[in-house]
């Protein structure tokens, strides 16, 4: 099955020039596998996912593990997303949640949500990670006035149903800690959260498990997957490895076919990010933007933003829906006018990067963790773009089930277990979001 986008957003070899790539030097320059090799268990991704997973089953459970990567370590959406500590990783509300998995297992689902926010923080700490932590909470801002309730109303559960702590804010009050523009009309705040630099964790992230002599590979892309006498046979370009266990962290860069029980279940999605110049203290005055946490809207198609360490504005946003890096250039202008509309007295300002990536949505609208069933692969994937504090959390709970192949093992939440649905004609996987893009695009219009 081919990929839903433009070739050009899979170029593995080619890295994509990002703010942060301006902001950290060290090349890791890892070995590409190059002959016929075996090992107990490989991950595919060298992501949060992945490196995660790799790392908990060496240190915990002592197992043979081999990391393979496409592109440079860490080249998929963890070194280039906006760095946002933030919960939860679904797309579905607290109300559908209950209404479908109960009150208990929606209550767990935020537990071990705010467990994968504080396992982000641990290991930023545990493995010395200098990854330029900014905010120490998020923020949601209401975009218009009739949204100011529905704010309040969302801090008042995630208070009283899931223990997070969380303030609210009027226009006035985030005026004065937070920022003004055209649309703020009051915030509410939570914790946990905070901002990083991604590329330096997924770095860091990279030395330490270097540091336990995990054996990563980058530049090795896995193509095709064989079955022979009990073991897997990855087949990448110029070698091979053979394995008794898999584990699939590649996300929104899945590639279809290579696993044809996960095939046609991920809906890859983009997101794209603008970083302006930096601004002086009298352009970040003239719209009171004083806060360092990250932010995020009320719109269906949110915007997401923060004020980055070196005083520049990082805003994103669902992105392009194409894939080609004309599509990439073209979004980037118009997020441009977004945000100068939101901020009308930064006109002047010029934008000095722009890229984008993939995130995975799928029709669970939460994430996915579990085994194929009879087979020895194991997944995690689906974040909903929120996988700074679930993508290492959900590497950690997969190096479990590996090490006992077993998913009725993990003690976690039983919303994140399990694959998606696959889609009623996966190729049209692409039209339907658009249709949902169109639909919420009115509705943010309409601002309903
Ligand atoms: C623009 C953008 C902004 C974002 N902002 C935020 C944010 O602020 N906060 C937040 O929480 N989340 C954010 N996200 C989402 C977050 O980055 C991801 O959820 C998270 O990085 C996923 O980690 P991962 O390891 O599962 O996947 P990835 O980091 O995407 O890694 C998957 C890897 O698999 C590799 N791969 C794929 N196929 C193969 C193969 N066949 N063989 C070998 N390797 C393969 C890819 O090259 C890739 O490096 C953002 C994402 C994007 C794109």
């Amino acid at each position: 099955m081919k990929n839903i986008y433009h070739t050009d957003i899979y170029k593995f070899d080619t890295p994509v020039s990002s703010y942060w790539e301006d902001t950290y030097s060290e090349n890791l320059n890892l070995e590409k596998l190059t002959k016929d090799i075996n090992s107990e268990v490989v991950v595919i991704g060298g992501g949060y996912t992945g490196l995660l997973c790799a790392i908990n089953l060496i240190e915990n459970h002592n197992l043979g593990v081999i990391l393979v990567e496409a592109g440079k370590i860490g080249w998929g959406a963890s070194s280039r997303n906006a760095g946002f500590n933030c919960l939860p990783p679904s797309k579905m509300s607290f109300t559908k949640m209950q209404s479908i998995y109960g009150k208990e297992e929606t209550k767990k689902f935020f537990k071990n949500s705010v467990e994968g926010s504080n396992y982000t923080k641990d290991i930023i700490k545990e493995y010395n990670i200098d990854c330029d932590v900014t905010g120490d909470n998020n923020f949601v801002v209401a975009h218009h006035k009739s949204k100011f309730e529905q704010i309040k109303e969302q801090a008042e559960i995630y208070k009283s149903e899931f223990g997070i702590e969380t303030k609210i804010y009027s226009k006035e009050e985030f005026n004065e800690i937070g920022h003004g523009g055209t649309e703020q009309y009051g915030a509410f705040s939570y914790k946990p959260g905070f901002a990083i630099n991604p590329l330096k964790f997924v770095n860091g992230i990279t030395n330490y498990a270097l540091s336990k002599k995990l054996k990563i590979f980058e530049h090795t892309k896995v193509d095709k997957i064989e079955k022979e006498n009990g073991s897997y046979i990855l087949r990448t370009m110029e070698g091979s490895i053979r394995s008794k266990k898999i584990v699939v962290a590649t996300n929104g860069f899945y590639q279809e076919g290579l696993i044809p029980q996960m095939d046609g279940r991920i809906l890859p999605v983009i997101s794209n990010i603008i970083v302006t110049r930096k601004l002086n203290k009298d352009e970040l005055n003239s719209h009171n933007f004083k806060t360092f946490s990250p932010i995020a809207n009320t719109k269906n198609l949110l915007y997401y933003y923060r004020k980055l360490p070196d005083n520049r504005i990082l805003f994103g946003t669902r992105g392009d829906l194409i894939g080609s890096d004309q599509s990439n250039l073209e979004m980037s202008k118009k997020m441009e006018k977004f945000l100068k509309n939101i901020f009308p007295q930064w006109f002047n300002v010029t934008i000095d990067y722009n890229w984008r990536g993939l995130i995975a949505l799928s029709q669970k609208l939460t994430p996915s963790i579990g085994k194929i069933d009879n087979e020895e692969i194991y997944y995690g994937f689906g974040y909903n773009g929120v996988g700074v504090s679930a993508a290492p959390w959900t590497g950690k709970q997969l190096s479990k089930l590996v090490f006992s192949s077993n998913s009725k093992d993990l003690d976690i939440s039983k919303i994140y277990k399990g694959l998606p649905k696959k889609f009623i004609f996966p190729k049209l996987r692409l039209l339907y979001f658009k249709m949902a893009v169109l639909f919420y695009s009115i509705k943010d219009k309409l601002n309903i």
